[in-house]
């Protein structure tokens, strides 16, 4: 599980995460919907420890990580502008993290291996990401981000650069993916309609404010204030 309690974050003087209690569960897929601004990139950054919280804390499986470093928090992230290597093919750059991490060649050749077939990539493993179309990229992103088995996974609007067909495609590939793998996800997107059809459960933020946790049924339903019935009731 991944829990937050009483968690604070100011960017100088503004505060920018205010009093944030969520916890996800084992194997849940949460998405963090709200607007632009409401804080979601700086939360997914702070479980990732890219960003330091100045209150509160932050647990991985009931342990406080609030100050371990970020390559050693056993976290995948997949950023919102995520950056391939232009230089490096398909293979390399879903290696990379393993090299890193001084990964046996063998061992490298499985995983990479089977991370480029968990997102259907295989058979382009030579090309170079400017020879890929945008979804293929992002998968290779993802394919980069699992190959190294994190025990939680944040994706910051992974499926934003899509158009529409291929996004909702990529939306149903991704969720039958963590469903799969059961590893317990966090999956930030401004689309309502994307949290409303994938998530166990979701949490609207605004003003870095958590508005409500819940379904996306009890959200529907039973949204809490006039904010989070206009967010969340406006599908698109
Ligand atoms: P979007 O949907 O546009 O990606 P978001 O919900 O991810 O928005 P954040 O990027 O978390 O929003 O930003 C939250 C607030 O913090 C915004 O007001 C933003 O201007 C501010 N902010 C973000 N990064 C920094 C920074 N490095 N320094 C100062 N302020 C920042
Ligand atoms: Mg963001």
């Amino acid at each position: 599980s991944v829990e937050c309690r009483n968690i604070r974050m100011s960017y100088g003087k503004t505060e920018v995460l205010k009093d944030i209690n969520i916890t996800i569960e084992p194997g849940e897929f949460f998405a963090l919907l709200g607007p632009s601004g409401s804080g979601k990139s700086t939360l997914l950054r702070l479980i990732a420890g890219f960003n330091q919280h100045q209150s509160g804390q932050l647990l991985v499986d009931g342990q406080d990580i609030s100050h371990v470093p970020p390559h050693k928090r056993n976290i995948g992230m997949v950023f919102q502008s995520y950056a391939l290597w232009p230089h490096m093919t398909v293979w390399d750059n879903v290696a990379f993290g393993l090299v890193e991490r001084r990964a046996s060649r063998e061992d490298i050749r499985q995983k990479v291996t089977q991370a480029l077939e968990t997102v259907g990539l295989l058979h382009l493993a030579k090309r170079r990401p400017n020879e890929l179309s945008g979804g293929q990229q992002q998968r290779v992103a993802l394919a980069r981000t699992i190959v190294i088995e994190p025990q939680v996974l944040l994706l910051d609007e992974p499926l934003s650069n899509l158009d529409k067909n291929l996004r909702v495609q990529m939306r149903q590939e991704l969720l039958s993916l963590q469903r799969r793998l059961g590893i317990t996800t966090i999956f930030v997107t401004h689309d309502q309609e994307e949290a409303m059809t994938t998530a166990d459960r979701m949490a609207v933020m605004d003003q870095g404010v958590v508005q409500q946790v819940g379904s996306p049924s009890t959200l529907y339903d039973f949204p809490v204030n006039r904010f989070v019935a206009d967010f969340v009731g406006t599908m698109n």
